[in-house]
């Protein structure tokens, strides 16, 4: 197998400027079909330039089409595929000689399908262009030694794929707090080639995650309904009832305590939760499937929202800059409920978290919880055999440099 060797450096990024990342880059999903545009027959005029423009914070599609010279109509014609941009995103807009208007943008952002706005006439159309590539199974190892962010980015991973290897483990390891210099992660994946030889990285297919003298391995099943779930290597589920932090990627700025000065107040008392700093909006998850019954603002909390899981746990969520869901709502796990703000008695942005155990407050770092359903025993012989085929891949897996692209 010929492996592409892909330099792992460190650059100090930390979490805060990760967690701001995560904020103004909201996960991609599928685009809705788009109107397909009518071939041009006639031979087009030769391509003067094309520029290109990296998505940074703060950037809006808007914002960028202009700093571009791209006209309104290009806005307009993109309908909602230019609403959900992530850091790192690349916008191509492409010029051809003569005209005063560019022809054509594009942006690579899934990495099966080109998001096109061209002209027609003088009439901007937009669809998805399927990308034609090869794909091969790699193996890499990345260690980390600043952030996830930054040793996954440096070996080719996307921002989304960085947030997808993160929900992989993101039952065993709270990566606001838990993930330690060091920490290494071995991965069998797709690596997708294109026409013009352009190497992407594709779905990941199997990992292993050294974090801290712990070792976790995770395989992905797609069982024969078609259902794709991650288990570990004896079969037992990877999914727990509970994750493990409600916000993807932040830090704690206080823990959960019997007592300490309020901010505010000035006063002594217990703090019955954890505060995870995140910027303004970031979104917040439910940890587990459960209905809500609290939704709403609650004085010195903000806006808040309760929710009463399984098992007697009930888990708390305060000071929202907005809420996204209704008391008596069913949510899943991961769900979005509602968004980080400064709301009621608080000094800046950050979730205030709390876990319940029958009505008492415990300590939402330190809960371990139950584990949800395991691989059915119809679906063992084909799933061993997968994992007996990926597990010496996965364990064989080195860091690769990006410098040298061996062959062989
Ligand atoms: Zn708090």
């Amino acid at each position: 197998m010929r492996l592409s060797r892909v330099a792992v450096t460190s650059v100090v990024l930390g979490l805060l400027s990760f967690a701001a990342y995560v904020a103004a880059a909201p996960r991609p999903v599928a685009q809705p079909p788009m109107a397909s545009v009518t071939a041009d027959l006639a031979a087009p005029p030769p391509l003067l330039r094309t520029e290109r423009h990296e998505v940074r914070e703060g950037d809006t599609a808007g914002s960028i089409l202009r700093a571009m010279g791209a006209p309104a109509a290009m806005l307009t014609a993109a309908g909602n595929g230019l609403d959900r941009l992530s850091i790192g995103d690349e916008i191509l807009i492409d010029w051809r000689e003569g005209d005063s208007q560019p022809f054509r943008l594009r942006l690579h952002h899934d990495p099966a399908f080109t998001f096109e706005i061209a002209r027609t006439g003088d009439k901007y159309k937009a669809r998805q262009v399927p990308v034609p590539y090869v794909v091969e199974e790699m193996a890499a190892a990345v260690t980390v030694t600043s952030s996830l962010w930054e040793a996954a980015t440096s070996v080719g991973f996307s921002p989304s794929q960085v947030i997808n290897l993160a929900k992989i483990f993101e039952y065993d390891v709270d990566f606001n707090t838990e993930l330690v210099a060091g920490a290494r992660f071995r991965l069998v994946l797709d690596r997708l080639t294109d026409d013009d030889g352009q190497q992407r990285v594709g779905d990941i297919r199997a990992a292993i995650l050294d974090n801290g003298g712990k070792s976790f391995t995770a395989i992905r099943y797609r069982s024969a309904d078609g259902e794709v779930s991650w288990y570990a290597a004896d079969g037992s589920a990877r999914r727990k009832a509970f994750l493990r932090s409600p916000i993807e990627f932040s830090r704690v700025t206080s823990g959960f305590s019997s007592g300490r000065r309020h901010p505010i107040l000035g006063t002594m008392r217990a703090h019955k939760g954890v505060d995870l700093a995140a910027p303004t909006g970031t979104p917040i998850r439910s940890v587990a499937d459960g209905v809500v019954t609290k939704a709403g603002w609650a004085g010195g909390h903000g806006n808040h929202i309760e929710v009463r899981h399984e098992g007697g746990y009930t888990t708390g969520y305060s000071h929202l800059s907005s809420i996204g869901v209704k008391r008596s709502e069913k949510v899943r796990q991961g769900q979005l409920i509602g968004r980080v703000g400064s709301t009621g008695m608080s000094t800046g942005p950050h979730l205030h978290y709390e876990f319940m155990v029958n009505g008492v407050h415990k300590d939402p770092m330190k809960q371990i919880v139950p584990v949800t359903k395991p691989l059915p025993e119809s679906e063992k012989p084909a799933f061993f055999a997968l994992r007996d085929q990926i597990l010496p891949q996965l364990e064989d897996a080195h860091e690769i440099t990006r410098d040298e692209d061996a062959g062989g």
